[in-house]
């Protein structure tokens, strides 16, 4: 059997290699790390990450940790900022906390040349755009972790397991709905749009 790589996971999973996805990749491995766990292992099932941005990061996070939406072992507090929180429940919420202390280097520079990778589509400007994201990728790929990133332990709030649920009817849209999101409206069970409507 082909063993993949952390690297190689999230990879795949983003699509491309871009400076974001390493920053998630080298916080993901840093956070696991300060927890005792090993990257290219299984994870383990007890672990939640808080990812503190909807970006390119994130997903290297789940693909490295294995904590996603589905599983709501995976949360998503948007705050806009390169901030990622590991933590297990079993560890009664102690928890590791990864920040990017460091400037991205030539991010200004790789900003203008999306710009124009965008507004003038031709092959060269995209191999620019392509040539410089690869270039601080690499970049971030090497710097020291300790120039990267500012880790402490904090202590972390964890989400409720992911439990079976029931569904219900809603008795207006007739759309089925897990019946712990519904709402008794008047002796009508409802679901959240159609309670809000
Ligand atoms: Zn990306
Ligand atoms: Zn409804």
């Amino acid at each position: 059997m082909c063993v993949k790589s952390p690297w190689e996971k999230a990879l795949e999973f983003h699509g491309h290699v871009c400076p974001g996805l390493v920053i998630g990749f080298r916080a993901a491995e840093a956070g696991l790390r300060e927890l005792g766990l090993d990257p290219a292992g299984a994870p383990g099932a007890d672990l939640v990450c808080v990812v503190e941005n909807r970006a390119c990061a994130a997903d290297a996070v789940q693909a490295v940790t294995g904590c996603t939406l589905g599983k709501a072992n995976l949360v998503v507090a948007d705050h806009g900022k390169h901030v990622y929180t590991f933590g297990r429940r079993e560890a009664g919420g102690e928890a590791v906390r990864v920040s990017l202390t460091a400037p991205v280097p030539g991010l200004e520079e790789l900003h203008a040349l999306q710009g124009k990778a965008f507004n003038e589509p031709g092959e060269e400007n995209r191999r620019a755009f392509a040539r410089k994201r690869e270039e601080i990728s690499d970049r971030l790929m090497e710097m020291p972790e300790s120039e990267l990133f500012q880790v402490r332990r904090v202590r972390m709030e964890t989400p409720v397991r992911q439990r079976v649920k029931c569904l219900a009817m809603c008795g207006r849209c007739g759309e089925y709905v897990f019946e712990d999101r519904t709402a008794d409206q008047g002796g009508r069970v409802l679901c959240p749009p159609c309670a809000a409507g």
